[in-house]
């Protein structure tokens, strides 16, 4: 198995040398030169997590260095469960469509730092901490909040690896902060005096400084690394055929969305045959995705702050492998719709899921909620994201009462966070990295 560019024909390279590399050299992401195709009927809903995915994964890492370590890799990155739980009575095999809310919810937030960004980056630390080097490599990595602290706890204790995290300072909510800087060792986190584009703009930078790279071995650990997008297909694979044994149908998912990753390797689930109907892409009031589904033009735009902050994007870069998989609007609109939730949608849906079931949910999995009743979607599974107690100062007042914070997650608020304070530019990385 190979991967190629999104844009040119560039030069095939191997899983491991696609990890290594982050982004294509004319600028485009990394895809499968060909889906594999997969023998579904010999999957089981019922393997453990760790076996699911290395048995998924094997057709994606041929003829790799680590093809015989993705087992290894597997279980040491799927350490925690991923549950899909059905609303209402007990599922049963009838047949028959659901009727008007969510059938289930797929619940990717019960990992370590509690949204669904740890398996991305829990099987691309372990996956680069099995490529040899002589040299320490680092990994780099700007964020806007739940990014940060999932390459974080996935890296850290890592021999030969040293990772450099950049936030904004002040724009990250204290419990996105404190994820981010509790890590020590071999985690540094610097805290920018600007914003997430600044964070970025320093990232790109120092993967652009020669004499930087000499020196750093650098390695990205950006969402669009191919590391970080397959194994999330896992998830689609194994709860599609969870839902199928239970309903008799293919579920359609309804899936927060920021920058399409997520969505992606759902749809890439589907393509090698998993048995999904539609997927939905629900965003917040950054509308360049559900504008395109409307208009057929792809006019990327500025970046509005919403409730749902993690999906704040307005240039969503995954939006090349969505097109390349689905080269025209018609082939598109025949497996994916795309929906905009307004922030006042996002609180009325926190609200009414309290109210109808005692759920508590957060602002990114609300966007999932509104967008199956605006759409009235049926056998709809809406995708859970992050847990609601990483943004308590929104989801609390709104319900009235104090959300209990997972153990795992309190026990890293509980650290003492260490960071460093950086003026916006790459000098000032470089004088505090001496
Ligand atoms: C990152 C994130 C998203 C958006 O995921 P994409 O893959 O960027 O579309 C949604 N919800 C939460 C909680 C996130 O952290």
């Amino acid at each position: 198995m190979k991967y190629v560019s999104t844009r040119t024909q560039s030069q095939p390279l191997s899983f491991s040398q696609a990890l290594a590399k982050g982004l294509a050299s004319d600028g485009g992401l990394f895809v499968p030169e060909i889906f594999p195709s997969v023998d579904v009927a010999s999957f089981s809903a019922e393997a453990t997590i760790p076996d699911f995915a290395a048995q998924l994964l094997a057709p994606f890492l041929v003829g790799d260095d680590l093809q015989s370590r993705l087992a290894p890799i597997c279980k040491a990155a799927f350490n925690f469960p991923i549950p899909l739980r059905f609303f209402g009575e007990t599922p049963v095999n009838t047949g028959k469509s659901s009727s008007s809310g969510p059938a289930a919810v797929l619940e990717l937030f019960h990992g370590p730092t509690a949204a669904f960004k740890d398996v991305g980056a829990r099987f691309l630390a372990e996956s680069i901490g099995r490529i040899p080097s002589e040299t320490v490599r680092t990994v780099i990595v700007a964020t806007s909040g739940d990014t940060g602290g999932a390459v974080g706890g996935a890296f850290v204790g890592q021999r030969g690896i040293e990772v450099l995290i950049l936030f904004p300072k002040g724009k990250i909510s204290a419990r996105q902060e404190k994820q981010i800087a509790c890590w020590g060792q071999n985690i540094k986190a610097f805290a920018v005096q600007g914003t997430f584009d600044d964070c970025q703009k320093i990232v790109k930078e120092a993967l652009a400084d020669s004499q930087l790279c000499r020196t750093k071995n650098f390695i990205s650990a950006n969402s669009i690394s191919i590391g970080r997008l397959l194994p999330q297909m896992m998830y689609y694979a194994k709860s599609s055929l969870e839902f199928f044994a239970a309903r008799g149908l293919a579920p359609n998912f309804i899936i927060p969305t920021g920058n399409l990753g997520n969505a992606v390797a759902a749809l890439w689930a589907k393509r090698i045959g998993f048995p999904i109907g539609r997927v939905v892409l629900a965003t917040n009031a950054n509308r360049s995705i559900s504008d395109f589904f409307e208009s057929g033009v792809w006019k990327p735009s500025k970046t509005l702050a919403t409730l749902a902050n993690a999906m704040d994007v307005g240039n969503p870069s995954n939006m090349e492998r969505l097109r390349m998989l689905y080269p025209t609007p018609d082939v598109l609109a025949r497996d994916v719709q795309a929906l905009a939730v307004s922030d006042d949608e996002i609180k009325s849906e926190i609200v009414s899921a309290f109210k109808s079931s005692g759920d508590i949910i957060c602002p990114h999995t609300a966007t999932a909620y509104g967008a199956q009743r605006k759409l009235a979607v049926t056998n709809a599974v809406v995708v859970a994201t992050a847990h609601p107690s990483k943004f308590e100062t929104i989801v609390e007042p709104l319900i009235g009462r104090t959300i209990p914070i997972p153990p795992a997650l309190e026990r890293l608020l509980s650290r003492n966070s260490v960071f460093t304070e950086i003026a916006p530019t790459l000098s000032a990385l470089k004088n505090s990295l001496r």
